[in-house]
């Protein structure tokens, strides 16, 4: 809050009326305090258990109720990480001890690992300041929490092959570039590359923000069949839009290496799909995955974008209240985040043969349904291309990616982007992608953009070919019928 004012001597009146003036700006900045200051997590815990038996699963996920936040949900021999508050710690290792399951500490205290996280930004961003600064992998300075940075140097693991000479790469992959950053680098692509790049801006986020899609063509007037790519539609997987953006500037600058990949076939990138709550987690909660909007219940913002597509919508998978981390929004579409991406993808529906999202972590490779166990009727074919995709990407030195249905993997989750991309928009390959987060989960130290940016890219390579080969068939008809909105 602003320091007061002098006060105007011996005036009573004018004394009351200051007092009267304070208590209403605590007031109005009370409710205003998520926007003010940023949220700790000091003794927040994050622990890794790796269930073995059904019973255990159960138990695990069972503890959702009691105060712990699945980062990744309990599955049987994956691992799975989980959130702690500090008042349920012992409680929860209690039941850990309980089920034989021997945690081991991903985070001791997160509020450490998040300063330790904005030290280092901090710091590379003094040394590279500008958004195109490339500097040879890896070039980390060493970090202000010397157990953290013992972790990245252990566990970095060496780029096997890549197609890119170090030069190659055109964008900053020393830290994670925040909203403003990306978007003055769009631009200049746009402006550096106008017979190549071309940006549709498809509406505004609730705080106005714009969301803008990069369009790569080799001929705008071609109109030719399309590759969709969004990240970031969960507003903490940072590596995420980082991955798009490595992609997008690899598909705008480097012409020998992509040529394939653009010939007879458009790319449309939305690498920041949820542009507020992006922001927010740079400023203000680290943590924060859904959007910013307002809810019914005050305190409570925002709804999980990737629950609130109209297809099945919040039938499993998803929460009606409005403080969870999986709402599905007051309806389908509330949010004017996952609309806008509705409305452009589905006016521009029939150019359209992949639709990638890239989330993070845990090396998933996810094709529908999220909203049923059944498999779609051509699922063999959708589990072909990501066998493909997966045997590119470990080639390139990434791990092994488990590959299945959203719900046969992981957990069934309704209203999902790639449902509603493959059920309603009728785009034959759809896929969610989780990217590694290696021991760090969400906050995946900058030294790691590079090598999983370049996997995943060999990824896209593969995605670009298989898209190319595929029949863009009739699409089921729509719950609703959306905007129309066309480009050229
Ligand atoms: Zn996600």
């Amino acid at each position: 809050m602003a320091p007061c004012s002098a006060l105007h001597a011996g005036a009573l009146l004018g004394l009351a009326g200051h007092l009267l003036m304070h208590l209403l700006l605590l007031l109005s900045s009370g409710a205003r305090a998520q926007e003010v200051s940023a949220r700790s997590y000091t003794n927040y815990t994050v622990l890794r258990v790796t269930p073995t038996t059904d019973e255990q699963v159960r138990t695990l996920r069972g503890l959702e109720d009691r105060g712990v936040q699945w980062w990744t949900p309990p599955r049987r021999n994956f691992p799975c990480d989980a959130m702690i508050s500090p008042d349920k710690r012992n409680e929860v290792v209690g039941v850990f001890t309980s089920l034989q399951l021997q945690p081991t500490v991903l985070h001791q205290d997160l509020q450490d690992s998040i300063e330790a996280e904005n030290e280092a930004d901090r710091r590379v961003r003094r040394s590279t300041p500008n958004t195109r600064t490339w500097t040879p992998f890896p070039t980390l300075p060493r970090r202000a929490v010397p157990r953290y940075q013992a972790r990245v140097d252990k566990e970095l693991q060496p780029l096997l092959t890549s197609r890119f000479a170090p030069g190659d790469a055109y964008i900053n992959n020393q830290r994670y570039l925040d909203f403003e950053e990306i978007t003055t680098y769009i631009k200049e692509l746009a402006a550096n590359h106008p017979n190549k790049v071309r940006l549709h801006n498809i509406g505004f986020t609730h705080q106005k923000r714009n969301m803008t899609v990069v369009q790569l063509s080799n001929c705008f007037e071609c109109k030719y069949k399309a590759v969709w790519v969004d990240a970031g539609i969960h507003a903490r997987e940072w590596i995420a839009p980082a991955t798009a953006l490595f992609a997008l500037s690899q598909l705008a600058e480097n012409e020998t290496s992509t040529a394939e990949m653009r010939e007879h076939q458009d790319w449309f990138i939305l690498p920041v799909a949820n542009p507020d709550g992006y922001e927010f987690t740079h400023k203000k909660d680290r943590m924060w995955r859904k959007t910013r909007s307002n809810t019914s219940v005050p305190g409570c913002y925002g709804a999980d974008p990737n629950r609130n597509f109209d297809f099945h919508w919040n039938e499993i998978g998803a929460s009606s209240n409005p403080c969870s981390e999986t709402y599905a929004g007051r309806k389908a579409f509330s949010e004017i985040e996952a609309l806008n991406i509705r409305n452009f993808l589905y006016a521009n529906k029939e150019r359209f043969k992949l639709y990638i999202s890239y989330h993070a972590y845990g090396n998933f490779l996810l094709y529908p349904w999220g909203y049923t166990a059944d498999n779609p009727d051509d699922w063999k074919l959708l589990r072909s291309v990501a066998e493909k995709v997966n045997a590119a990407m470990v080639q390139a030195g990434s791990q092994e990616y488990t590959i299945g249905s959203s719900t046969q993997v992981l957990y069934p989750a309704a209203g999902g982007s790639d449902d509603w991309a493959k059920g309603v928009a009728g785009i034959p390959l759809s896929y969610t992608i989780e990217l590694p987060g290696f021991d760090f989960g969400f906050q995946l130290p900058p030294s790691y953009i590079d090598q999983v940016a370049r996997q995943s890219f060999e990824g896209l390579r593969v995605f670009a070919a298989e898209a190319k080969k595929v029949t863009r068939g009739r699409s089921r008809s729509p719950t609703s019928r959306p905007s129309q909105r066309s480009f050229g």
